[in-house]
């Protein structure tokens, strides 16, 4: 095997590590170096997610493999053992000190750590623990740490990791158990589902209020995970749907939705393009209207439904329900503002905090939201009443589409 120098490795290992989506820092404890202790810090919400690029560009969080070497054989993944991409594996040491010299010349504000399989699971996540454990303890690292988890690994090793992790992840990779049986045959739904199931005791016994001793630092970040779309046949409601129960089983922070893109070699089980990126920004669209403005999966769309590429989840929801708008700023619960189109969380809880001052008008709406443009068709104001939705007038219907012959 051919010899590479560090510089080599870190670009067939950063460029094999861009499909992997799940890379966002909110939400995790607060540390800092302040007063000469330790390297680094790691404030909530700093929301870094960009990737090491090997020409030097934006760097913000050095996003590597530990090895792209792997035994299993995913269909959808260039780093499968059948795969003919070049090869690098870097040292334990090799990572920590990266990450360390990153770190002060200021490139990057943590490390997401990922790998392929080597030897076994337990094998392939005690290297991966090696490197955190060193981070933390012997040098006091004190930035962003994201760890894939590898399902296979054993509990201990699966703790051992969220002790020094912010967030660790495990990829449920596609929406459908049969798919995933057909296209990763190596890979164990229910090794993955236990796994989650061990990092949520994990958390969830960390947070128990009232408890006399304080329980070992689990993940502060929480969980995450990540689905290949347009791999299988598996429509946007069935997604979803996947991701509606992977938040209420497992209390995920997010689930990450990666468009497949097409590998070199790959089997004709596989499309041969990707779907579109409009689709992704829809899936995020409607995964955020379930995780904070209340909306269940089954009233955006049902299980072998699509989005609609032209319009946004929200504003789709609306005009299948024009019945229930407009909707009166000033009079209207928070449930139902925010699901008018146009209005976010924070729109929402200011403008509830301003009504109690004095009755809003239309500017006040225009100034909250930065622009009316979406929202006056869906809203009364002291000064304000949209005239009937019609489609006809309506200037947020979508333009009428000419459908493909082929
Ligand atoms: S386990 Fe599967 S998805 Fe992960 S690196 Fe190996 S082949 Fe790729």
């Amino acid at each position: 095997m051919a010899v590479l120098d560090l510089r080599r490795k870190l670009a067939i290992l950063s460029d094999a590590a861009k499909y992997d989506a799940s890379c966002a820092s909110s939400g995790t404890s607060r540390r800092d170096s302040r007063g000469g202790k330790g390297v680094g810090s790691s404030g909530p919400g700093m929301g870094i997610c960009h990737a090491y690029a090997p020409d030097g560009r934006c760097i913000s969080l050095l996003k590597i493999l530990l090895t792209n070497y792997c035994i299993y054989d995913c269909a959808y993944c260039v780093n499968r053992v059948s795969s003919n991409v070049p090869r690098a594996r870097f040292t334990v040491q090799e990572v920590v000190d990266l990450t360390l010299n990153f770190y002060k010349r200021n490139y990057i504000e943590g490390l997401f750590l990922s790998s392929g399989i080597i030897r076994s699971g337990d094998y392939t996540m005690e290297e991966m623990v090696r490197v955190v454990r060193a981070l933390r303890l012997d040098r006091d690292f004190r930035g962003y740490i994201h760890l894939k988890l590898i399902p296979e690994a054993s509990p201990a090793l699966t703790a051992e990791a969220a002790l020094y992790a912010d967030r660790v992840s495990i990829n449920i990779e596609l929406p459908r158990d049969d798919s995933l049986a057909r296209l990763a045959p190596d890979k164990d739904v229910a090794g993955i589902r236990r796994t989650m199931g061990e990092v949520r005791l994990g958390i969830d016994e960390r947070s128990e209020k009232g408890r006399r001793v304080r329980a070992p630092r689990f993940a502060p970040a929480g969980q995450s995970t990540q689905m290949i779309v347009g791999a299988d046949e598996a429509a946007d409601g069935e997604i979803l749907a996947r991701s509606e129960t992977l938040y209420g089983a497992y209390r995920l922070r997010r689930v990450y939705y990666s468009a497949f893109s097409p590998i070199p070699d790959a089997t004709a089980r596989l499309p041969l393009q990707r779907p579109p990126m409009m689709r992704e920004h829809r899936l995020y669209q409607a995964d955020w209207l379930l995780r904070f403005y209340g909306f269940s999966r089954d009233e955006l769309i049902g299980r072998a439904e699509n989005l609609d590429l032209a319009i946004d989840p929200k504003l789709a929801w609306a005009l299948r329900h024009r019945d229930r708008f407009p909707v009166d700023v000033n009079r209207a619960d928070r449930e139902m503002l925010l699901r008018t189109p146009g209005l976010g969380v924070r729109t929402v809880d200011r403008l509830l905090a301003m009504r109690r001052q004095r009755r809003l008008r239309l500017e006040d709406v225009r100034r909250l939201c930065g622009g009316v443009g979406k929202v006056t068709p869906f809203i009364v104001a002291a000064d304000w009443s949209p005239l009937a939705l019609a489609d006809a007038e309506h200037p947020v219907a979508p333009e009428p589409r000419q459908l493909s012959l082929f």
